[in-house]
């Protein structure tokens, strides 16, 4: 079998070499003045370098940094902190909700078309931020954003990134709204020929109906749970038993788990190293046997993002 890889923002990496990746979260985030709504800054380079030293001293071997342009990516500053942290970090080409951009962000007008050749583009020649620095960046993913509903979301920027998909190979990761609509979401994606498994639905745990998360699995999805880390939406009343009904139920390699830390208070408390120091523990208290962990700490995640290089 020929051997696949992950763009990583310092270049490709054989997947079998990452093991543990945080499915989702952030590293770097611009403020982004004009934005509608005010969204997470994160850009305390102290704190974000001691936090990925403590990750990488525990094991971690690499973090999916889910922020696309025009609203605080700066992937010139994850390849300075890949560099000096040696964790690898994915970054994505995409979209996020519109409320984090200024209203006037050229992203919002362009038609299908126009949206599928920008993200191919960025795919193809470079993450734009990175094309005048010292180190061209490639993203590993297309991030994308959903609002509660398909009709609320938009099309044109969602069709583009289903053309780019298919032309590139790369997975989505795609927020949702506490889990909303992800039946819907996964009929389009089905319907515009976009095959399951290169879909990651993320923060599904928000919505934890056992009966649709094994319905998603089932049908090909990757779904990401990341509430571990946020009391209001109890953990262990909800996540936890979730994710062992999904355990139980036999779809340990359709789930990938992330702790989504958007901001310099999580990053300082617990920080990015509670993937390994806390949920890691947790699996192992619950008797979740070794391959089982490895794939929901890891495996999982890599296995979708990574794509035969050219
Ligand atoms: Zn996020």
């Amino acid at each position: 079998m020929s051997q696949r890889f992950v763009r990583t923002v310092l270049g490709p990496v054989p997947e079998r070499e990452l093991s543990f990746t945080d499915a989702h979260s952030h590293l770097w985030i611009d403020p982004v003045p004009a934005a509608t709504s005010a969204g997470p800054v994160l850009n305390d380079e102290e704190v974000i370098l001691r936090g990925l030293a403590a990750y990488r001293q525990a094991g971690g071997r690499a973090i999916v940094d889910c922020q696309p342009s025009g609203c605080g990516r700066d992937a010139n500053r994850l390849s300075w902190l890949a560099a000096l942290s040696n964790i690898a970090i994915i970054a994505c080409t995409g979209f996020h909700r519109r409320l984090y951009y200024a209203p006037d962000n050229g992203l919002w007008a362009m038609s299908a078309r126009e949206a599928g050749d920008f993200f191919i583009d960025e795919i193809q020649h470079g993450l734009l931020e990175t094309r005048t620095g010292h180190r061209l960046v490639r993203p590993g993913f297309i991030k994308i954003a959903a609002e509660k509903s398909l009709e609320e979301s938009p099309q044109a920027l969602f069709e583009g990134a289903a053309a780019a998909c298919l032309a590139t190979g790369l997975a989505i990761e795609m927020h949702t709204e506490r889990g909303a609509a992800a039946e819907e979401f996964l009929a389009y994606f089905v319907g515009e020929g976009v095959p399951a498994n290169r879909l990651v639905f993320c923060h599904m745990d928000k919505r934890p109906d056992p009966g649709l998360h094994r319905e998603l699995a089932e049908a090909g999805i990757l779904l990401e749970y990341d509430t571990f880390f946020r009391p209001k939406y109890q953990p262990n009343h909800y996540l936890w038993p979730l994710l062992s009904q999904m355990l139980d139920a036999g779809y340990g390699t359709h789930v990938a788990l992330a702790t989504d830390m958007a901001s310099i208070n999580m990053w300082q408390q617990p920080g990015p190293v509670a993937f390994l120091t806390y949920i890691k523990p947790c699996l192992e208290t619950q008797g979740v046997d070794p391959n089982t962990l490895q794939q929901l700490l890891g495996a999982n995640i890599t296995g979708r993002l990574a794509i035969q290089e050219q």
